[in-house]
Parts: structure tokens; C-alpha cells; sequence
């Protein structure tokens, strides 16, 4: 099988690899442009394997007129940038020891351990500057079938890092057959060790879950998670039943991760979100229990956050969200209340008093769909 794209053939990339095998090194691409290529999806980074150890290819680089940053050089990682176009040059490597959070790795010289150390059959397939593709496990079928299958033992490439456990959803929402379930070797092995989610870190777990509530549609995996009791690990208090509904709602919406977060629900504490993210997710949560429409919405909060609140909100109840309420959390986030407080202090109030009226005044705005002129507000 052979492999295009113009990320392969541009010649920034090709004097990456040119630069390798032109010393008489090895330079295969491999991961997830391999994958996304046979998938006919876009590529964002390209990955090379390469049985030069690091310091070689920093001098092969520099010779080469290109720009080694020295990103992983502890795992074999030397990021060369071509043509302004970042590569992700890692040497070959094999698992040797692990303590079931990180693998620790020592360099290899060929690809087939390279290949076993990666976490599922469709992420080692690798491929030659030309676009020739490798596949040293067989994992070619699996790909071609969208079968996420962990290359080699299911519990043993686990307990080595837990996080493949999450990798596995996440990459079945992705590139898995949305007809097909989730491999049921590999199910049962999160199943059975999903206690180890305890030992990855917050950021890690937090990462994962935001690649996999942005898949177009993570409902399939979210529900495997649930029944394998990796969701409850992850956030506990969740309830994945809503899913589905939301992301049928969304339809052709851009998905927001964060608004399928607020449906699942539970502690999002363990994710280590940022301030903004927790406060939209306290907004979206506050605004599904509030009587408050799309209009209003959108003028509160802004046109997304209103929109993440009505499908929530139509996903938890079963109610359909109201016709038209596009059109009216974009009106709602266009309105400007007229009246300022200093037209009320202008007339005297002030303190409590000058607060309470201006609140008045703004929900007979409301009322009146953002009618009333600033005279008309006007005590
Ligand atoms: P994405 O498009 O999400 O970046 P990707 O396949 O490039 O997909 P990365 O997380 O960037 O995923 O990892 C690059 C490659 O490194 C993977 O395809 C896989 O071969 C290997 N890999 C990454 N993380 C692990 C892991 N925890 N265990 C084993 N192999 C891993
Ligand atoms: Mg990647």
C-alpha cells in the first residue's frame, strides 16, 4: 500500500528524511500521519522513526542547514524544523522497564521493536519518504477495518501505562468503525485495570478527555467507559445517558467539548481545567437549571455559551430546544441594555437603590425582547 499527501511530498519534509538517509540512516514516517493518510484525514503532525541516536541527528540537521530543537532528546526526540514546518525526528526505540505510568524506553535499531512498544496496531504502521507503507505487527487489516486493537497483550501493554487505558476511547471515538463497538479484548482489559487511572496525573487524564469529548461523536465510547467503569475513575458522579441525545441535538454544530462535559456532568475536578474552562462549565451547569431562554442567554452569556446551555438543557430534559433559538441567542448576544447607571443617578438614585432599579429597568428590557429605548426605560 502506498501513501500520499502533500504533507509527504512538500519539499521541507522530504529534506527531513532526505537528510537521514542520505547518511545511510533509516527515515520512516509513523503514527498518526500514517494512520491519517490511510484514512484520507488531515495530517497535523508528521513523526519520523529514525535509527540515528539523537546527537546524530542534531548534527544531520545542522549540516543539512536545517534547525534541531533538542524537545525530548531524554526519549529520543529531536524536533527538526524545515522550512518552518516542525518534524518530529525520534530515534527507534524499546520498552525496557515501566512502572505502569510511563514506559521507560532505551534506543532500539529496527523498527520492529520500535513498532511493539506502541500502544495499538493502527498507531504502528509506518511508512518510507515515498510513501511505501510498513506494517511490522500486521496491523494493517485492523487499520483498513478501524479496529482500535492494542498491539500485542491488551492487560500487559496496560499495566505498562495506564493511560493507554483513555487512549483506547479516545482513539476509538476518532478512527474507530462507528458501526462497530469497541474491541472486546481490549475492553475487557480497561475493565479489569481501570483502578490504574488512580496513577496518571490530573493534566494527563484532563488532556485525554478533552481529545475525546471533541471527536464528532464520542457518545459510543463515553457509554463503553461508563459500563467498563473507567468514567466513574475519571469523573465521578457521571452520567453518560444524555450523550447521545446532545450530540444528535448538535448535528452539524461544531462540537464544544466543554458542552459535552456539562451533559456527562460528575467532578471535573480531576481534570485540572483552567479557570476559564471551570467557569464555562459552572455557567452552562447554572444556566441549564435557570428558567432563562435562548434570548436571554445569549445576551448574559454570548452566543456559545447559550448555545452549549439550550442543548444542555434539551439534552438533559428531553424537551426539544425552541424554534428558532439561534436566531434568538444570536439577537439576545447582539443586544446592548441601553440605560447606565449613571442616568439613574442622574435622577437621584443611588447606593442598593440605584442597583435595584437599574436591574428592574433591565428585566423589563428583557421582557420586551430588547425593545424599550433607553427614554422609555427611564424612571
Ligand atoms: P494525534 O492525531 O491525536 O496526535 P497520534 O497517533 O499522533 O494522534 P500521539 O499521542 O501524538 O498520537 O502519539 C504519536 C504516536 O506515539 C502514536 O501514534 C503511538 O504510536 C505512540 N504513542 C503515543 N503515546 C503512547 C503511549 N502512551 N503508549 C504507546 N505508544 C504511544
Ligand atoms: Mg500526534
Amino acid at each position: 500500500m502506498r501513501i500520499g499527501g502533500d504533507w509527504l511530498t512538500r519539499p521541507e519534509t522530504q529534506a527531513v528524511c532526505a537528510m537521514l538517509t542520505g547518511a545511510g540512516h533509516r527515515a520512516l514516517f509513523v503514527g498518526g500521519c500514517v494512520r491519517n493518510a490511510i484514512f484520507g484525514v488531515a495530517v497535523a503532525d508528521v513523526d519520523i522513526a529514525t535509527d540515528a541516536r539523537p546527537e546524530t541527528v542534531t548534527v544531520l540537521a545542522e549540516k543539512a542547514g536545517l534547525r534541531p530543537v533538542p524537545t525530548g532528546i531524554a526519549h529520543g526526540t529531536v524536533t527538526v524544523v524545515s522550512g518552518g514546518i516542525p518534524h518530529e525526528v525520534t530515534t527507534f526505540r524499546r520498552d525496557v522497564e515501566t512502572f505502569g505510568r510511563h514506559a521507560t524506553v532505551a534506543f532500539a535499531d529496527d523498527v520492529e521493536q520500535d513498532a511493539a512498544r506502541r500502544d495499538f496496531t493502527m498507531n504502528a504502521l509506518y511508512a518510507t519518504p515515498d510513501g511505501e507503507v510498513l506494517d511490522p505487527l500486521g496491523g494493517l487489516p485492523d487499520a483498513l477495518a478501524r479496529r482500535v486493537r492494542f498491539a500485542g497483550d491488551a492487560e500487559a501493554r496496560i499495566a505498562e501505562d495506564y493511560l493507554r487505558i483513555l487512549r483506547f476511547f479516545r482513539f476509538h471515538a476518532w478512527y474507530g468503525d462507528p458501526q462497530g463497538g469497541l474491541d472486546p479484548d481490549g475492553l475487557a482489559a480497561c475493565a479489569a485495570l481501570s483502578a490504574g487511572i488512580e496513577t496518571l496525573s490530573r493534566e494527563r487524564i484532563g488532556q485525554e478527555m478533552r481529545k475525546l469529548l471533541s471527536a464528532p461523536d464520542p457518545a459510543p465510547s463515553v457509554a463503553a467507559m461508563a459500563q467498563a467503569g473507567v468514567l466513574a475513575r475519571v469523573l465521578p458522579g457521571a452520567d453518560a445517558r444524555a450523550l447521545p441525545v446532545l450530540v444528535h441535538l448538535e448535528g452539524t454544530l461544531h462540537p464544544r467539548w466543554l458542552r459535552r462535559l456539562a451533559v456527562v456532568g460528575g467532578e471535573a475536578g480531576g481534570l485540572r481545567l483552567s479557570r476559564a474552562e471551570m467557569a464555562a462549565i459552572e455557567t452552562i451547569r447554572r444556566g441549564i437549571d435557570s428558567m432563562q431562554g435562548p434570548a436571554e442567554l445569549g445576551y448574559r452569556h454570548g452566543a456559545d455559551l447559550a448555545a452549549d446551555i439550550v442543548l444542555a438543557r434539551a439534552a438533559l430534559t428531553g424537551a426539544p430546544p425552541p424554534g428558532g433559538w439561534q436566531a434568538d441567542t444570536a439577537r439576545g448576544a447582539a443586544a446592548v441594555f441601553p440605560l447606565r447607571g449613571g442616568d439613574l443617578a442622574a435622577r437621584g438614585f443611588s447606593g442598593p437603590d440605584l442597583g435595584a432599579a437599574l436591574r428592574a429597568a433591565e428585566a423589563r428590557w428583557l421582557q420586551s425582547g430588547f425593545t424599550l429605548s433607553r427614554e422609555d426605560l427611564l424612571p
